[in-house]
């Protein structure tokens, strides 16, 4: 299985691609079209896990010993690899995910950058020296990789967050077992293959196809040195409270109900452009993506008038078509919760204010949503994964900012002004961990750190950028002075 994409899906153990399917085979599905299954995986269970963590063990200090020059090259070459590949992968995304070609292409962009990046990084020193009170003494920090590390990974980026991942993982000399979503599992083999292709030793990366519940063996094995996990909040938490039991090293990104605030000098073409983009892009199925809307002032009805007209116009359709500004929902059950969450907030209240037309049948398909209402919405203060967002309205930029942070995520936020007062304020006061001033509460460049606050991320140090090696090493500090007097 190397050089090319293939639609069976198959473990990779100890470098060895494996079919063992204790749990059966399951299809991975296309959202848009139901008929035609994207490919069948095997089901792994707990044995394949602990089988998969043996072989990362059995690798890890021979990848560790290899030199980060050694580890860099990899890395290069897969960034070379993820660029070759780029529309294979792109397609493969699209018809596991649903999402749009463009968006997917993005993707694989950002998997090949992250790779040169987390390559360039592996070659600058993560030392320090500090000075000593004793004479002639130096103290100094080392960094060791942290050894076996656990990976489990949702859906929505099937390549991207996997790769910020596996990236900076790999550079720090740790070997990784990583249980992707059931929904993406092919775009998963694709992304490995691209490792083992670059010249990955055996059982440095190992994947394992299968259910939660093997994920949960992974996350229990106290052989695994750290679990990095994005995905929902529940799960989040109790891999959280399984591996911190045990003194594992976890890193958690979970949900968000980000806030984007446009004041009355904000550019309403900027504005609303961004706001869309940031609530609908990608059906909404970002942690990032804008869950409320809040108006401040005289804004409030032309900004409502404008993304009305904006969200009902959206183009919804199947990825693969050119035309299609947003694809369907991952998978039929995503598009219950999402309808029955709308339902409720009707029931609640909330006001509709836009629904797109002409969004086509199918079991996965949902029309984008604008709505308005207040705090005590549940659907304003509970995360709906799908393109539906609410409108709300305040009087001035104190309620906007207590409005902004009333909730118990705290990952991105953005505010729609050129006002360098409020600017700062919302640097300051805003309590979420990307902040964009005059753009989507969306997207992020690979370079710089991200992650959120309060339970929107747990409290290892932040993916991506330079800071994404600080959670796959560990830090020692050395007092070294001579061994006799000179
Ligand atoms: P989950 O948190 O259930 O899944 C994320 C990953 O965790 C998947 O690989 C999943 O495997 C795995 N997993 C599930 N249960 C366990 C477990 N007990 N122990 C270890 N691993 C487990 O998210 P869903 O995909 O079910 O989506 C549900 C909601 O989560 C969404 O509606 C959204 O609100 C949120 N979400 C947030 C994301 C983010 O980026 N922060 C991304 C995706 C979802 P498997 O797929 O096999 O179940």
């Amino acid at each position: 299985m190397s050089g090319s994409i293939v639609r069976t899906g198959a473990h990779l153990i100890g470098g060895d691609w494996s079919s063992q399917a204790p749990g059966g085979i399951a299809v991975s599905g296309n959202p848009a079209r139901p008929d035609e299954p994207v490919g069948e995986f095997p089901l792994g269970d707990a044995s394949t896990a602990v089988e998969a963590v043996t072989a990362a063990i059995e690798a890890q200090e021979a990848w560790a010993a290899a030199g980060f020059s050694s580890r860099a090259r990899v890395l290069e070459k897969a960034a070379v690899l993820f660029d070759e590949r780029a529309e294979e992968l792109a397609l493969l995304c699209t018809l596991e995910e649903g999402k749009t070609l463009p968006e997917s292409r993005g993707e694989a962009m950002m998997s090949a950058e992250t790779c040169r990046y987390q390559a360039g990084l592996a070659k600058t020193s993560t030392e320090r020296i500090f000075p000593s009170n004793n004479p002639g003494e130096t103290i100094r920090t080392v960094r060791a990789p942290l050894g076996v590390v656990g990976m489990i990974t949702p859906w929505n980026f099937p390549l991207m967050i996997p790769v910020w991942k596996i990236a900076p993982a790999l550079a720090s000399g740790n070997s990784v077992v990583w249980k992707p979503a059931s929904n993406t599992p092919l775009s998963a083999v694709a992304i490995a293959s691209v490792f083992t292709d670059a010249g990955l030793p055996p059982g440095v990366l190992n994947l394992v196809l299968g259910p939660g519940s093997m994920g949960g063996e992974l996350v229990a094995d106290d052989r695994v040195d750290g679990v990095t996990f994005t995905g929902s909040v529940s799960v989040g938490q109790g891999i959280r409270d399984v591996v911190t039991a045990r003194n594992g090293r976890v890193q958690l990104e979970l949900g968000g109900h980000n806030p984007c605030i446009v004041f009355g000098d904000a550019d309403l073409d900027v504005a609303v452009a961004g706001v869309v983009n940031g609530a609908m892009g990608a059906t909404g199925q970002k942690c990032t993506a804008t869950r409320r809307i809040i108006a401040v002032g005289g804004v409030h009805d032309e900004l409502v008038d404008r993304l009305a007209a904006a969200v009902t116009s959206l183009q919804v359709g199947d990825g693969q078509n050119p035309e299609t500004a947003i694809g369907p929902l991952v998978s039929a059950g995503a598009r219950a919760e999402v309808t029955e969450a709308v339902h409720q907030a009707q029931a609640e209240g909330a006001e509709t204010i836009a629904v797109t037309e002409g969004t086509p049948d199918g079991p996965c398909y949902f029309a984008p949503t604008l709505l308005a209402g207040g705090a005590d919405l549940t659907i304003t203060r509970e995360e709906v994964f799908g393109p539906v967002s609410t409108v709300m309205r305040v009087d001035d930029v104190d309620e906007a900012f207590t409005l902004a942070n009333d909730t118990e995520f705290g990952l991105s936020a953005s505010v729609y002004t050129d006002d360098p007062w409020i600017v700062n304020r919302a640097l300051h006061e805003l309590r979420a961990g990307l902040i964009k001033v005059n753009g989507p509460t969306t997207g992020s460049e690979i370079h710089a750190p991200f992650g959120g606050e309060k339970h929107s991320s747990g409290h290892a140090a932040r993916e991506q950028g330079d800071t994404a090696q600080e959670f796959f090493t560990r830090t020692r500090t050395a007092y070294i002075k001579p061994g006799r007097a000179r």
